[in-house]
């Protein structure tokens, strides 16, 4: 069994503090992943005060946000203008394209990507594609060759803006299998290669999962028969979790289950089919995520409770 590997890199201090770890983890263990990476103005601060309300306060005391993240991140971008983080860190980019990684673009402006989205026309879709890829192609001197949409929030626009660009595959949604999507009833030639786990934000604090059963837990998530897509965070995994990670890939790799960059599954034997991309609510999530359609069990994933033996229960997904 392999596991696609995603890392997204959403702030400044994930780009400083949290990338160059990761590699060194991942070169510890001879592993390489996809790095997808948000390059404009980090305004993510002003993108956590927005969701100021119970539901989004409850997550942040769930997750225990200001000692996850920091509180830089959690002020980013609020009280003044976000910094432009491929400025800032075009050493970090290009030192994870020299360790032999796939690197993508994951936004401009994550923020605004992430909270404009459904209103955003084709021309403010095409700047946003645009600014990220010039810049990400200016720190690195070659084309991204992937895209990964921020907070898995894509639309038709911005799905047939990307056949323009030469990527090999995008990201953009949760799903269960590899497939081109369907838009206006036309197959797309880029492949969506959907992550099929739930990330550590989701699934902390809830079903009695805990830093202690995380990755025991996500372990049993694990689908051995089909495509298993992971996504970590520079600014979770790469930093006050890199310890509870690094646990995790020992234990996969133990197990025999190995990682490698979201390219590579394409290019081995897993089918590829047509389906749409279609909005969902997905629990421990703000607000819509892009889904595949064709999903077989849209609203949950079975896996072993923490602790449990013999016996799977269902941890209800998508409402
Ligand atoms: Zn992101």
């Amino acid at each position: 069994m392999v596991i696609g590997l995603r890392i997204d890199v959403d702030t400044l201090r994930g780009t400083r503090d949290g990338v160059l770890p990761l590699c060194d983890l991942l070169k510890k263990y001879s592993l390489h992943a996809s790095f997808f990476f948000s390059v404009g103005p980090d305004n993510m601060g002003r993108h956590l005060w927005r969701l100021w309300r119970p539901s989004f306060l409850y997550k942040m005391v769930r997750s225990g946000a200001p000692s996850l993240y920091g509180w830089d991140i959690v002020m980013r971008g609020t009280l003044w203008p976000g910094p432009v983080i491929g400025t800032r860190c075009s050493h970090v980019v290009r030192s994870v394209l020299e360790a032999g990684h796939e690197v993508g673009i994951h936004a401009w402006d994550h923020h605004a990507w992430q909270s404009r989205i459904a209103r955003m026309n084709a021309d403010a879709i095409e700047r946003h594609l645009s600014s990220g890829i010039h810049m990400l192609r200016q720190i690195t001197g070659v084309q991204p060759c992937c895209s990964a949409a921020p907070a898995w929030k894509t639309c038709d626009a911005a799905l047939l803006r990307k056949e323009r660009f030469p990527f090999t595959y995008s990201s953009d949604c949760r799903g269960h299998s590899v497939f081109r999507p369907i838009v206006h009833g036309k197959v797309l030639s880029q492949p969506q290669i959907p992550v099929t786990l739930p990330t550590y934000d989701e699934l902390i604090g809830r079903h009695g999962i805990s830093d202690h059963n995380y990755n025991e837990f996500l372990m049993s998530c694990m689908n051995p028969e089909g495509l298993n897509v992971l996504a970590i965070h520079a600014e979770v995994e790469g930093l006050s979790r890199i310890e509870l990670f690094n646990g995790f890939v020992r234990r996969a790799l133990k197990k025999g289950t190995g990682f490698a960059p979201l390219g590579s599954l394409i290019s081995n034997s897993l089918p590829v089919g047509h389906d749409s991309i279609v909005r969902r609510k997905l629990v421990g999530r703000q607000g819509w995520v892009s889904c595949q359609a064709g999903m077989t069990d849209p609203g949950s994933f079975h896996a072993q409770p923490p602790g449990g033996e013999g016996r799977t229960f269902t941890v209800p997904q998508c409402s």
